[in-house]
């Protein structure tokens, strides 16, 4: 019988998550829950105390690193890690699988185990199945992990399937090891991207007598993507009744897509390695306390956060403190780190008690994307002479054909990197949409025509309209022209300021509006026809309180910086908040994948103006009617484009669930648009 018990408390309709609960021994433990990770019977920079205020439960224990020092003899001494470390929760410990493939010169490797030499003394030692749970026997833990064959998730299927194999003999001699001992154990799927493997492995490991199973081998080189797929296929293929643990994983938004895929136990070293570089985890996304921004900041880390660092210190202190290479910095921000995470996982726990985990879900979906980074071991480094002009996350790009532009640091993307941003914009997104004729007055009163212009940057877009409009001011008498709402969406204006330190660069901003806007957030023309604001924040959620737009200029960074600006869902929620208004949406992006995510959530999608070396662009109708009446008749994605879409190597917007493949599919295939009637 299974010595945790485990109890599935709720699994919510809508997803694969679900909320449960264990005993060891050491008291009961609910999930979905983190782990931090106390690799040498510490978890770096807090004591036993912080650790259970910042509301830990259960820990991370390294069989590896111990077994070196201070040796199963001193653990054995203590009666276990518990007494030793001073820690009465629960333990699970590592079996030092990770750590024998992470030292790939310094190891032999056969069936009978790992022969390494110590790091320590450079005594030779053998980790072998029965050798690691003696030192887990030795330490006591709640939890034992077995010793298993970890290989980088890019190995080929042969070398893969040969590492599963030895993983699969070592998982039943440390069954054989443990013995009688009380003390629970965890098997371990290994299969490197290989779906035939994983699938073998989860099967071969569930018939086994295991109180819980583990997905290893991830966070070892796939993509982020893989991570989910794979994540996905694992846990269709896991026994139901046991506790899942996803190893090493991960960012906040690696573990809410994670538990919605239906995995039960995380750990990671994020909270506390991404503090040692002054990075905090907060309501607003990600922080890094170095930067001069915070210099004098007397507001907490995170508003939001009821933790003892966010009562006590400004950012101002926190910033001090990691420039000067405090450690009282590393403490305080890796503190509020795992308050961060652990609430996170409290409500996520609640929210699936609730069966209102899809929601939650979808919300923070975005919330914890924008605080996503691919790399969190490795954060933009701020050099103290920067070579090129710089603000924040930005600096001036020039090209070699002299154009000058803003990219982005961290994801080293440039914003209308083709052709002259400032011919881009309106041929783009003026032109095509017809703005000039638009903005003529055809009844009185006349309406407001609205445009949101999502993706500020640098401001080329929304400067791009405002001159049309005021040639058109120009030309006309004002009682000809309608009013005219530009609502500008950016979260982070420093691409703004950048731009407008520079004028002779950036020459469409020697105008009064762009500096109204860095400092009022809006700003008015002279005739009061034109209002232009910023909804400065969370795209997501801002675009709630905006007016009803005409036309939308989609123009945020690339999936691959901003994924959750290109999803389905989000489109639906820009229809949604649209209709029933025939709105239109202009975007750069030609790609399948974005189109499919326009289609899925019910635009009527058509080819948009080439421009530059740029085959195509797309525009979005929220209504057929809106795009059979579009003076320029922009063809619709046809029969053409379903074939080829059928054939595609990429033919979703972003990390999907097996079934939410299946629904989009079905969208796409019964939309309005390819139906034999159009
Ligand atoms: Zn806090």
């Amino acid at each position: 019988m299974s010595r945790l018990n485990f109890k599935i408390e709720n699994e919510p309709y809508g997803s694969k998550a679900r909320a449960g609960s264990f005993e060891t021994l050491h008291g009961a433990v609910e999930t979905p829950i983190f782990m931090p990770v106390a690799t040498q019977a510490t978890v770096k920079g807090q004591t036993v105390e912080s650790l259970k205020s910042a509301g830990a439960r259960v820990i991370l224990a390294n069989a590896y690193h111990l077994l070196l020092r201070p040796g199963p003899e001193v653990l054995r001494k203590f009666g276990g890690i518990h007494r030793f470390m001073n820690w009465d929760g629960p333990v699970l410990t590592d079996s030092g699988g990770f750590q024998i493939f992470s030292l790939p010169h310094a190891r032999e490797l056969d069936e009978a185990g790992a022969r390494f030499q110590s790091y320590v003394d450079g005594k030779s030692y053998l980790l072998s199945p029965e050798s690691s749970i003696e030192m887990q026997k030795a330490m006591g833990s709640d939890i034992m992990m077995v010793l298993d064959q970890c290989i980088t998730a890019t190995a080929s299927c042969a070398e893969a399937e040969a590492a599963m194999q030895v993983t699969h003999r070592w998982a039943e001699r440390s069954l054989r090891a443990r013995g009688d001992s009380p003390q629970a154990m965890f098997g371990i799927v290994q299969g490197a991207c290989h779906q035939d493997l994983r699938k073998k492995s989860a099967a071969f490991l569930s018939a086994l007598p295991f109180d819980g199973l583990a997905i290893g081998g991830l966070a070892v080189g796939e993509t982020r993507l893989e991570r989910y797929e794979f994540t996905d296929l694992v846990t269709d293929h896991l026994s139901k009744s046991l506790p899942r643990y996803l190893m090493g994983v991960g960012t906040p938004m690696d573990i809410l897509e994670a538990v919605h895929r239906g995995v039960d136990m995380f750990d990671c070293i994020i909270p506390s390695q991404l503090a040692r570089r002054g990075v905090a985890f907060t309501s607003h996304g990600k922080l890094q306390l170095r930067r001069t921004v915070y210099k004098f900041s007397e507001s907490p880390l995170d508003a939001r956060c009821d933790c003892r660092t966010c009562r006590q210190y400004s950012r101002a202190y926190i910033h001090h403190l990691v420039k000067s290479d405090e450690m009282l910095g590393w403490h305080l921000l890796g503190f509020h780190n795992l308050a961060f995470y652990h609430r996170l996982m409290k409500e996520m726990r609640e929210s699936i008690l609730l069966n209102d985990f899809p929601s939650y879900y979808k919300k923070n979906r975005f919330a914890l994307a924008r605080s996503d980074d691919e790399n969190p071991s490795h954060p933009p480094k701020y050099t103290k002479a920067p070579p090129r002009a710089r603000l924040g996350n930005y600096e001036i790009h020039i090209s070699h054909q002299g154009i000058s532009s803003i990219r982005q640091i961290s994801s080293g993307e440039v914003m209308h990197s083709v052709i002259p941003p400032g011919d881009e914009a309106k041929k783009l997104y003026v032109d095509q949409s017809v703005l000039a004729s638009r903005l003529v007055k055809r009844e009185s009163p006349a309406d407001e025509l609205v445009i949101w212009d999502v993706g500020l940057g640098a401001a080329w877009n929304a400067m791009a309209a405002i001159q049309c409009f005021e040639q058109s001011y120009a030309e006309r008498r004002d009682n000809d022209l309608r009013p005219f709402r530009l609502v500008s969406f950016e979260c982070d204006l420093d691409s703004l300021a950048l731009a407008a330190k520079d004028p002779k660069r950036f020459p469409h901003l020697r105008h009064a509006a762009p500096f109204r806007i860095l400092i009022d957030g809006e700003w008015r023309h002279a005739s009061g026809l034109l209002h232009w604001e910023l909804m400065k924040g969370d795209f997501y959620e801002s675009m709630e309180s905006a007016r009803v737009p005409d036309l939308i200029y989609y123009d945020p960074f690339s999936s691959k910086s901003d994924a959750a600006l290109w999803t389905a869902e989000i489109f639906a929620k820009i229809l949604q908040r649209c209709m029933p208004k025939s709105a239109e949406l202009y975007t750069y992006s030609s790609s399948t994948a974005v189109r499919v995510a326009l289609l899925a959530a019910g635009f009527f999608v058509a080819e948009g103006i080439g421009i530059g070396p740029k085959s195509d662009t797309t525009i979005a109708f929220t209504t057929f009617k809106g795009a059979k009446d579009h003076p320029l008749l922009p063809p619709l994605l046809g029969q053409d484009w379903l074939k080829r879409w059928r054939r595609s190597g990429a033919k979703y917007p972003t990390a999907l669930l097996h079934e939410e493949k299946t629904q989009i599919e079905k969208l796409i295939e019964s939309h309005q648009q390819f139906s034999k009637d159009f």
